[in-house]
């Protein structure tokens, strides 16, 4: 097997006049800002300082490593020897916590005051809140006004932390809009401020420096793995949205005889606007260059991004990572997807056999690990759980007991008034 390398070369990963992928395409204003984060990335982030205070806050506060939990009963039902890398076990739930705090901390090395950040459902803004609040850094956070309204019990927490959460009302008042004033914002300010971006995407240094900081991921999995079996496993499976649970899973293995598997969400159909399965052949994925970068885009026949659908919030984008983009065209990753209602499924499977609440993101890793056991025996399966589903109750709940669900929201409705009630007299 040809050395496939696990960092970008020139910026891109591939040849980039040969199906190439990554890449830096931004405004000129952007340029000055950029730069400066390469330099900060070649100078500060490799130190002995930098990655010792990393290494230190991974231990203490994100409560690394994380587990590996050999997953007896799933084994069982599955026929093959299936374990668990639990990321819900990080601070603030997710692996999203390795690449906010990292970051971070670089900002702070580089002399930045403020931190900016945009989220869609609001996990990579409380994992970069949550970070801010430990390092001592202000931090802002924008949200497209209909996400902010939809995601409140993040709203709540990202404002526990202590960040100002900054209502975006432009354009359609989602992710996509909250990006654009994110980024708008950095271009004038970024003698002050650090853009902390949420998943190994955009404009080069990013892939790699979110890959490198969430490739812990994979470097404790491989030391875990001797607690279990001699050798490698034989599959790795993770979840993909942007790519960076899967990115920093897979990059300790990237080099070694085992099957990389990637799971897209394939929502509720196969129709563009269903789905966020980007690389999934008989889909509307296409190459393109968009928020910075040259990958794979779900789009339609303008080149503009086409919307998505998944029932997991941190899957539903129509990019993937470059590096992914890359690995899959030489077929290095290969991807799968489930379903909305496969991921709603192994999620039950999961909880009741293993004892786990899996995120939704996660909870299609571990329904693509269904699928692919079902055609073999015997085999080491390791699953990268990304996050915990405590998060996702307004929607797991809804789906699977909505009468019980609905009863209770307004039985807390009434109470509320009841409460609010008294204390006005
Ligand atoms: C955001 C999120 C994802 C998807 O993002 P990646 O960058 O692809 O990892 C997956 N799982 C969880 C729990 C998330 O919060």
């Amino acid at each position: 097997m040809k050395k496939i390398p696990l960092k970008s070369k020139n910026k891109f990963f591939g040849d980039p006049k040969n199906g190439g992928f990554g890449g830096q395409y931004v405004p000129e204003i952007l340029r000055p800002a950029l730069l400066e984060l390469e330099i900060a990335y070649q100078k500060i982030f490799p130190t002995k300082a930098y990655q010792d205070e990393f290494k230190a806050l991974c231990k203490h506060f994100i409560g690394r490593p994380t587990p590996l939990i050999h997953a007896k009963n799933a084994s069982k039902a599955l026929s093959n020897e299936i374990y668990l890398k639990f990321e819900g076990l990080a601070n603030t739930g997710a692996h999203k916590i390795n690449n906010a705090l990292g970051q971070v901390l670089l900002a702070k090395k580089m002399g930045k005051k403020r931190v900016i950040a945009e989220t869609g459902a609001g996990q990579h803004g409380l994992a970069v809140a949550s970070a801010c609040a430990k390092l001592g850094m202000e931090c802002e956070i924008y949200m497209g006004e209909i996400d902010a309204v939809r995601q409140k019990p993040n709203v709540f927490n990202m404002e526990l932390f202590g960040a100002k959460v900054i209502h975006v009302t432009s354009g359609s008042k989602t992710l996509k809009d909250a990006v654009n004033e994110t980024l708008r914002v950095w271009s004038n300010n970024s003698t002050d401020t650090f853009y902390v971006l949420g998943s190994a995407l955009g404009p080069y240094p990013y892939p790699d420096l979110v890959r490198e900081l969430q490739s812990v991921i994979g470097k404790e999995v491989k030391l875990q793995c001797k607690d279990y079996f001699q050798g490698l496993p034989d599959y790795l499976v993770a979840c993909v949205g942007g790519g960076s649970n899967s990115m920093g899973f897979f990059s300790s293995f990237i080099n070694e005889a085992v099957c990389l598997i990637g799971v897209e969400a394939g929502g509720i159909g196969k129709e563009s606007g269903q789905n966020a399965a980007r690389m999934d052949q008989s889909g509307t994925g296409r190459v393109g260059i968009a928020q910075g970068y040259k990958s794979i885009f779900l789009q339609n026949d303008e080149g503009q991004l086409a919307s998505t659908h998944s029932i997991s919030a941190g899957l539903d984008y129509a990019g993937i990572g470059p590096q992914l983009a890359y690995l899959g065209s030489i077929k290095r990753v290969e991807f799968i997807n489930a379903t909305d209602e496969e991921a709603l499924r192994a999620l039950q499977f999961f909880a009741k056999n293993e004892g786990i609440i899996p995120a939704l993101e996660s909870s299609h890793a571990l329904a693509g690990a269904i699928k692919i056991s079902q055609k073999l025996k015997n085999k080491k399966i390791i699953i990268n759980v990304s996050g915990r589903g405590d998060k996702d109750i307004f929607i797991t709940a809804k789906a699977l007991h909505s009468d019980s669900w609905a009863k209770f929201l307004q039985e807390e409705i009434k109470r509320l008034e009841i409460e609010s009630a008294k204390g006005k007299k």
